[in-house]
């Protein structure tokens, strides 16, 4: 208590009360996450495990892509989410900041999980290719391969009930088809035992209409198989 009552006199003498309250608050929100996800003790040796992957990718240099890339970006979410998302590859934005869900494709990501309704602790969000593609350049095999390490580690660890594979490097990556998206649609396809839907890639979904409508027709398909409810799901996807 005597130390508590000196820091307290500390930050008064020194005029350091805006820090201490920016300190408090993000503490306090820790300490409310944690209350409310109630994390299990087991969650540090699952998390050291991804952990490990993002450090693994962070300095990897097995293709040209590590090369164009400002920061690699790994996946986020949680490990042991129910669904998880597969995209291509990283946005300008989260090539410059490391993070996922940047950009319009982050937030049109951001809006299907929304719009699904599934709890945040369920999902998984990760790309395929874990370096910045610059635009004249179409990932090859090759790049595919160099990078599918990362992400079979990911979904190895993570055991997903179902995987959202969207776009056809996620395709190629995860099954190894090089089928029109259009032909795979609604079909049934699996990745080491876990179902997997292949759909258009964010990308595809910003400029064509018509692949957007087929995303949230194998959305809903998603939903049903995760059993969430269907509450308003047709005046959010517009
Ligand atoms: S794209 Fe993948 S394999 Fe290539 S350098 Fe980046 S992390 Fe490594």
């Amino acid at each position: 208590m005597h130390c508590v009552s000196s820091a307290i006199k500390v930050i008064m003498d020194y005029n350091l009360r805006e820090e201490f309250d920016l300190l408090l608050n993000q503490v306090t929100n820790k300490i409310e996450i944690i209350k409310e996800i109630g994390i299990p003790l087991i969650l540090n040796d699952t998390c050291h495990i991804l952990e490990k992957i993002r450090n693994e990718i962070k300095d990897c240099h097995k293709c040209v892509l590590a090369d164009s890339r400002n920061q690699a970006v790994s996946g986020e979410g949680s490990s042991t989410a129910r669904l998880v998302f597969v995209s291509d590859f990283p946005g300008e934005e989260s090539n410059n900041k490391g993070k996922f869900y940047l950009g319009n494709t982050g937030k049109l990501l951001n809006k299907i999980i929304e719009v699904t309704g599934i709890d945040g602790r369920d999902v998984y969000v990760t790309n395929a290719i874990k370096c910045f593609v610059p635009e004249n350049h179409k990932p090859d095999d090759k790049e595919i391969e160099s990078c599918r390490e990362f992400l079979f580690k990911e979904l190895e660890r993570i055991s997903p009930v179902l995987i959202c594979a969207m776009g056809e490097i996620p395709i190629k990556a995860i099954l190894n088809i090089d089928e029109k998206i259009k032909d795979m649609h609604g079909k049934n396809y699996f990745f080491s035992g876990i179902k997997v839907i292949p759909t258009f890639s964010l990308n595809d979904c910003l400029i064509n209409e018509e692949h957007k409508r087929l995303v949230w027709e194998d959305i809903k398909v998603i939903m049903k198989i995760l059993n969430l409810p269907f509450k308003n799901v047709l005046s959010k996807v517009k």
